[in-house]
């Protein structure tokens, strides 16, 4: 990496703006390896340690992802104007401040992935990230595996163009069925809205994975992190 002044690393700490880092500067307030610095221009390496005020910069956490496995009836928000029970009330407690990468529907379940990076989780929602979503589906009323392999070349439903849309009929449960549905835009209640333009009503969607990260056999409620070595492998 590029030396860089030390105003700019103190900015990008998070502690001021480079402006005022500098005046912090000038009022010999800041310190590089235990020297108070007198001028601004000065370069940090690698290893060195700012202080300011005595105190060192704030390490900005690396990047974190999380697996969790959302169970149905709980709202992916933040706060529910409704005061319905959200995914954060049932989080364990010792998880840092994280977000949620997209969302589930209230009685959508199944893998719900987590970060502490705001960057990361707008890349991973994005179209044109494209990462396959794949669900298992049950849905009420018929339909034959030509009527989903036509899914493929897309859809448009009420104005909207879905993309791609891999579909299987897996089997027939009664007045039910149940698929195995992939995708890749993360539109809002986009396997509800594709099934229902084929006459079926989805009553229960599980989501099995996202991109890489598996649901696998983690249990309802549970959270487990992804591993440092296999977040680096895949992002
Ligand atoms: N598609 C939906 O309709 N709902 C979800 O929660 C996810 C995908």
């Amino acid at each position: 990496a590029e030396p860089e002044r030390v105003a700019k690393v103190i900015a990008r700490a998070g502690v001021s703006s480079r402006r005022e880092a500098e005046a912090m500067i000038a009022e010999g307030r800041v310190a590089l390896n235990g020297v108070v610095l007198d001028t601004p221009a000065v370069t940090v390496k690698p290893g060195d340690v700012v202080t300011v005020d005595g105190q060192p910069l704030p390490e900005r956490e690396r990047t974190r992802l999380w697996m969790f496995h959302k169970p149905r009836g709980l709202v992916t928000t933040t706060h529910d104007p409704e005061g319905r029970r959200t995914v954060f009330d049932v989080l364990p407690d010792d998880l840092p401040r994280v977000m949620t990468v997209g969302r589930l529907d209230i009685n959508t379940e199944g893998l719900l992935l987590l970060t502490n990076d705001g960057g990361l989780s707008r890349v991973l929602e994005l179209p044109a990230t494209g990462w396959l979503r794949r669900y298992r589906v049950r849905a009420h009323g018929a339909v034959e595996q030509a009527d989903l392999d036509a899914l493929r070349d897309g859809v448009a439903i009420d104005g909207i163009l879905y993309g791609a849309v891999e579909a299987t009929l897996d089997s027939r449960k009664g007045d039910n069925v149940w698929l195995t549905v992939g995708l890749r835009e993360g539109k809002n209640r986009e396997v509800k809205n594709i099934l229902a333009h084929l006459g079926l009503e989805v009553n229960r969607l599980i989501r099995l994975s996202f991109g890489p990260f598996q649901l696998g056999d983690l249990a309802e409620g549970a959270v487990e992190e992804v591993p440092r070595r296999v977040l680096k492998e895949q992002l």
